[in-house]
C-alpha cells in the first residue's frame, strides 16, 4: 500500500481520491477552504442555493463510471436527469434555435427552422459538421482521454498536430454565422479564442449530439455531497482548511506535501488543482495561461418569470448566458447569468432589452467578478486557456517523479467529463497498491 495525498477537493480531487483507495491506497486529501466540492460548491444566500459553475455535465457514463469503480453505483446516491434541450440559442437578427441534446434527428429538425439568405434549412449543415466529430472521439477517447497509449497510431498524432484551428474548421464548414457562433459557444463561454482553439476540440458538439446533457437532481452540491460521503466510506483522511504550500522533494522525487501544520509525508502526490499554486511545480507549468472565469450574477426571483432551457444564449456585447436551476424558497427561482464581453448597464437591464425582463422580481443577488471566483476556487476551474495545437498542460504525469496531475488544468477537453476522465488516468498510472 502507497502512502498518496491528494492536493485539491474539487471533482477531480474528489474523483481521485476515491478511485485510488479503492485500489488499496492510503490516501489523505487537503483542501484549502472548509468544505469540499471547489467549483461544486454551490453559492447560497437568503435560502436560495444556485450552481456556482456547472450546471450540467456531458458523458454521464464518466460519472457512472466513477461511482462503480469507488464503490456503490451512482443509482444508489444520485440522480442524473437528462436535459432535452441543452441550450437555445438566440441571435441579434432576433431569430432562434433550441438545440436538443441526444438525437442527430432531432438537431436536423432544429436547424431546419433556421434558413440561410437564400431560404435554404440549416439542418443538413449542421449535422454534417457535427458527424465528422464522431471518428475523432473514438480515436481520441481510446488513445488521450480513457487511456494514454504510448505509441498512439499516427491518426491520432497527426490529429493532435494539425494546425487547423476551430475557428477555421468552422468557417470552412458554415455559411451561417449563426451556427458558427453555436458551434463556438461552449468554447467562448468557458473563455477561450476560437482561433487558438485546435478543431479537434470541436468534439463537444458530437458529445451533445450522442450522448445528451445531464443534470444531477438537486444540483451540483448533490455530486459533491455523494462525493464527499464516499470520502468516508473508503476511509480517506480528509484535512479541510489546509492548503498545501509546496511539495516536499528529495532526490527529485516528491515524498510530501508541506502545509502550514507541518509535512505529509507521501508515496505519490496527485495535484489536483492549478499547479502554479505549489512553487516546486509552478516553473513546470509557467507556459500555461488559465482561461477567466465570466462574470456571474446569480439572481433569487419570486413570482412569475419566463419558463427557459437548462440554458439560454443571448448573443451580443456582452453575450448573456441565463442558467435557471438551483434552489429557491417555495415561489422563488434561482437563475444565473454569466456574462462575457464589455459590460455598461447593468445585467438585468441587458436582459430586459434582450425581452427577458425580471428586474421587478428580484429579491436576492450575488456579483461575483472573474477575481472574486478565482480567488474562491484558489485557481480558475476552467483550466488553461488555449494557446493552439501545442498549449502547454501537465497530466497525469509530471516531470517531478512521485507527482501526477489531474483536473481542469491537466485536460484538453471541455468540463466536468474531462476533469472525471483525468481522475480515471492517473488512477491507472499510479495503479493498485
Ligand atoms: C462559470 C463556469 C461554468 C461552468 N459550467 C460547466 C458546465 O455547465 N458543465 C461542465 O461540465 N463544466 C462546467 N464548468 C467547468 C467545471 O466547473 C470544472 O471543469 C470542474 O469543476 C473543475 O474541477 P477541478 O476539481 O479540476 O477544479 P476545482 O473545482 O476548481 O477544484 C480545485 C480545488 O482545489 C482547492 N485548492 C486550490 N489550491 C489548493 C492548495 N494549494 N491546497 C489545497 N487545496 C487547494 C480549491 O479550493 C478547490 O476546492 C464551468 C466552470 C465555470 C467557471
Amino acid at each position: 500500500m502507497a502512502r498518496v495525498v491528494v492536493v485539491g477537493g474539487g471533482f477531480a480531487g474528489l474523483a481521485s481520491a476515491a478511485r485510488l483507495a479503492k485500489l488499496g491506497h492510503a490516501v489523505s486529501l487537503l483542501e484549502a477552504e472548509p468544505t469540499l466540492g471547489g467549483a461544486l460548491r454551490p453559492v447560497e444566500q437568503d435560502n436560495f442555493s444556485w450552481d456556482a459553475s456547472a450546471s450540467t455535465t456531458l458523458l454521464p457514463a464518466v460519472v457512472r463510471d466513477l461511482f462503480r469503480k469507488s464503490g456503490r453505483p451512482l443509482e444508489r446516491e444520485l440522480e442524473l436527469e437528462p436535459v432535452e434541450i441543452v441550450r437555445e440559442h438566440r441571435f441579434r437578427d432576433r431569430t432562434s434555435v433550441r438545440l436538443p441534446g441526444g438525437s442527430r434527428a432531432a438537431q436536423v429538425a432544429a436547424f431546419d427552422e433556421l434558413t440561410d439568405k437564400r431560404g435554404r434549412p440549416q439542418g443538413q449543415a449542421w449535422v454534417d459538421h457535427v458527424g465528422t466529430y464522431g471518428a475523432v472521439w473514438e480515436a481520441l477517447r481510446q488513445h488521450v482521454f480513457e487511456a494514454r497509449t504510448t505509441a498512439p497510431p499516427v491518426e491520432v498524432t497527426a490529429l493532435l498536430r494539425s494546425r487547423e484551428m476551430l475557428h477555421r474548421r468552422l468557417r470552412a464548414d458554415f455559411s451561417d454565422e449563426r451556427l458558427r457562433l453555436v458551434a463556438g459557444h461552449p468554447f467562448e463561454a468557458a473563455g477561450h479564442v476560437l482561433r487558438d482553439v485546435p478543431a479537434w476540440a470541436g468534439l463537444t458538439a458530437y458529445l451533445e449530439q450522442r450522448f445528451g446533457a445531464w443534470r444531477p437532481v438537486g444540483g451540483m452540491s448533490a455530486l459533491a455531497t455523494a462525493l464527499a460521503d464516499r470520502m468516508a466510506t473508503r476511509k480517506v483522511e480528509v484535512h479541510t482548511s489546509t492548503p498545501a504550500v509546496d511539495l516536499v522533494l528529495r532526490n527529485g522525487r516528491a515524498v510530501g506535501v508541506r502545509t502550514a501544520e507541518g509535512e505529509v509525508d507521501a508515496d505519490a502526490v496527485v495535484v489536483a488543482t492549478d499547479p502554479r499554486n505549489l512553487p516546486a511545480l509552478k516553473v513546470h507549468a509557467a507556459r500555461a495561461t488559465p482561461a477567466i472565469p465570466p462574470f456571474v450574477v446569480h439572481l433569487g426571483l419570486e413570482g412569475a418569470v419566463p419558463d427557459l432551457p437548462a440554458e439560454l444564449v443571448l448573443h451580443g456585447d456582452p453575450t448573456l448566458v441565463v442558467r435557471p436551476g438551483g434552489r429557491a424558497p417555495e415561489g422563488g427561482h434561482a437563475w444565473t447569468v454569466h456574462v462575457r464581453g464589455r459590460i455598461f448597464e447593468d445585467i438585468l437591464v441587458a436582459l430586459a432589452r434582450h425581452k427577458v425582463d425580471v428586474r421587478d422580481r428580484v429579491v436576492s443577488r450575488v456579483d461575483l467578478s472573474p477575481r472574486d471566483l478565482v480567488e474562491r476556487w484558489h485557481g480558475s476551474p476552467l483550466g488553461v486557456v488555449w494557446r493552439g495545437r501545442s498549449t502547454a498542460r501537465l497530466g497525469p504525469t509530471t516531470p517531478i517523479a512521485g507527482v501526477y496531475a489531474a483536473g481542469a488544468h491537466a485536460v484538453g477537453g471541455d468540463g466536468l467529463p474531462f476533469v472525471g476522465l483525468s481522475a480515471a488516468l492517473v488512477a491507472q498510472a499510479i495503479g493498485p497498491a
